[in-house]
């Protein structure tokens, strides 16, 4: 068995130099809660971990600028009470909060947790050949269709994989047209967050547009009055410590009771942070009420494809994501 090392850096640079010279299983942390987690089921088996949680600035959250900017290791806790985040974008601050428990956001950091991988059960058992799993082990099969798939998605699926895409936060950044920046050994980039989450395809282990060696450094939304009629809406099996079985992040810009524009994203029923395009121009120009409400929703679901234990999810979904258009157009300026 091979020993596992472990460096901490200071700069970007020192760590992305450190995982050049690592090579073959170097692995970036930070926070550790899913790292960690995956470690000790076997399904990550890292050699070199380079530690980024002390990196100088990552920890920034700016709020005061033309956008908002959250430094990759700020903690999921310190940008879910900023005031600034509460007041102005709730669906952000939801998002947050409802994501994890205490503890964990007193951990996690933004950065991690747009990098959490699915918790699709055949996935996360890491023995080895007990199940196939093509994002695991690229072409070895897919045990969830067919199978137990009860938490899977209905959108965005392929026949190579239908694992659900496991965040919260995410999805509020997709509703609310987020960038990502990026460094890596050839510089640095931003990139929007709809190009950030691949769709599974034929290649389900390729779930994000990072290179090998890039880290995640920040976070910026650009403002906007849709900000403050948001919400982000959770269903799950229990209200504590689990993962979304639908949501929804919504922000309404209006005019008068008109929808001027829409913003929507879905959570727990797709592979990747799910924009609902559909349902935003159904809603906008529109007044809102129950009725239209329940069609954007069913908009949003209009190519959902179920498997054997998930259909329930379709409806589900609609009417998570209609509640949470009536909730966010309740809401004052
Ligand atoms: Fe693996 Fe995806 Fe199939 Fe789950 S759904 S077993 S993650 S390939």
């Amino acid at each position: 068995m091979r020993s596992l090392s472990y460096i901490r850096a200071k700069t970007v640079r020192e760590a992305t130099e450190a995982f050049a010279a690592a090579g073959e299983g170097a692995c970036y942390i930070s926070g550790g809660t899913t790292l960690y987690d995956l470690m000790k089921l076997g399904v990550e088996r890292p050699h070199h971990l380079i530690d980024i949680a002390s990196l100088e600035g990552a920890d920034r959250i700016d709020t005061g600028g033309d956008v908002l900017f959250f430094g990759a290791g700020a903690l999921m806790a310190d940008v879910a009470e900023d005031e600034v985040v509460r007041r102005d974008y709730p669906v952000l601050a939801e998002s947050l909060s409802k994501a994890a428990s205490q503890q964990l956001r007193n951990m996690a950091t933004v950065g991690g947790n747009l990098l959490q991988r699915t918790r699709c059960p055949y996935f996360r058992n890491g023995t080895i050949g007990a199940y196939p799993c093509n994002k695991r082990e690229p072409g070895s099969g897919c045990a969830a269709i067919g199978g137990l798939d009860r938490t899977q998605a209905v959108l965005g699926i392929s026949d190579a994989c239908t694992a659900v895409s496991p965040g919260d936060w995410p999805v509020a950044l997709t509703a609310m047209d987020a960038r990502i920046q990026l460094q890596g050994p050839t510089g640095e980039r931003t990139i929007p967050i709809a190009e950030f989450y691949l769709l599974p395809g034929k290649t389900p282990h390729f779930e994000f547009a990072i290179m090998p060696g890039e880290i995640v450094t920040g976070i910026s939304v650009p403002k906007t009055e849709a900000g403050r009629r948001s919400t982000y809406l959770k269903v799950r099996d229990r209200e504590s410590y689990a993962f979304a079985l639908a949501s929804a992040a919504v922000a309404l810009a209006m005019d008068g009771d008109h929808v001027r524009r829409a913003h929507i994203a879905l959570g727990g029923v797709a592979t990747r942070p799910w924009r609902a395009r559909e349902a935003e121009s159904l809603l906008n120009g529109r007044a809102i009420d129950t009725e239209i409400a329940l069609a954007a929703g069913r908009a949003a679901f209009a190519d959902a494809r179920a498997g054997k234990h998930n259909a329930f999810k379709i409806e589900l979904g609609a009417r998570t994501l209609a509640d949470a258009i009536m909730t966010a157009g309740r809401k004052m300026q």
